[in-house]
């Protein structure tokens, strides 16, 4: 239980890799804050589960996310989480799917780094861990939106480790190859459509093609990751972009 008396904020929890990053810092004594939608039942079923506190915060909202950071508390590990997809040619893709992409992905992980970093920086410790993507080192067609956003929040963490590097903070991305979660099962049909695929084509000759291992990556290896970046055996860890990817990006 290393994390007692620590406070975590994942963003983008009620569901999927947030919810198993969530469940793991739980496991060793965090306190956590969970963001993310979700039906009503569930989310006090997560509440109590998890014994935290939740905000429903839409984080493409910049004053949204400073209502929920000065109301969640002082945040030691933040786990910039929250994150969605559009698959589409460049000259389809919606201009507001564009926006809110690159708004969710990347600008909420600024909004809220620069809102919890003060207190870090004042007590001495913090970790920053953002789930970037394999998208974040290598491009693939019909996401023009998200790539761009997951290789600036790749970069935005390296300037963070900079700043960072000497107050006890660290900053690192996670970066997962395709995880079975709602957020990639929501994109198959826009992929079958896109490339005029069956669903099990989408899964065998798209989604599983890069991944060497032919697998899909578990949510909770996301979480264990989190879990020993917070150790203090992890503190020269900074800066780095951790693939778990089953070797795409090898
Ligand atoms: P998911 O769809 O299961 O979960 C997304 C979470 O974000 C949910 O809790 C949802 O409620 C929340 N969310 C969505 N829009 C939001 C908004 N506007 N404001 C606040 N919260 C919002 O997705 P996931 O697969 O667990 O993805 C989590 C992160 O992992 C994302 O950043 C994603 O890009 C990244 N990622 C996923 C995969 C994958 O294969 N699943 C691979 C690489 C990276």
């Amino acid at each position: 239980m290393f994390l007692t008396g620590k406070r975590a904020l994942v963003t983008g929890s009620t569901s999927g890799i947030g919810l198993a990053v969530a469940r793991a810092l739980h496991a060793e004594g965090a306190d956590i804050v969970l963001n993310g939608f979700g039906e009503e039942e569930e989310i006090a079923a997560l509440k109590d589960e998890l014994n935290a506190a939740h905000f429903g915060t839409d984080l493409t909202d910049p004053d949204a996310i400073e209502a929920m950071m000065s109301e969640a508390g002082d945040i030691d590990i933040l786990v910039n989480n929250a994150g969605m997809q559009h698959v589409a040619l460049i000259e389809e893709f919606p201009a507001a799917k564009w926006d809110a992409i690159l708004a969710l992905n990347l600008s909420a992980a600024f909004h809220t780094a620069r809102l919890a970093v003060p207190h870090m920086k004042a007590n001495g410790w913090g970790r920053i861990i953002n789930t970037a993507s394999a998208h974040s080192k290598v491009a693939s067609p019909y996401k023009s939106a998200y790539v761009a956003a997951k290789h600036g929040l790749a970069g935005l963490t390296k300037v963070l480790a900079l700043e960072l590097a000497q107050c006890g903070v660290t900053a690192n991305c996670i970066s997962p190859g395709y995880v079975w979660t709602p957020l990639v099962e929501n994109q198959i049909p826009d992929t079958m459509k896109a490339r005029g695929l069956s669903r099990d084509e989408v899964i065998n000759d798209v989604l599983l093609a890069p991944q060497p291992t032919k697998q899909f990556v578990q949510p909770e290896d996301i979480g264990a990751l989190a879990v020993f970046l917070c150790r203090d055996e992890a503190a020269n860890v900074n800066g780095a972009n951790w693939s778990i990817d089953g070797g795409w990006t090898a």
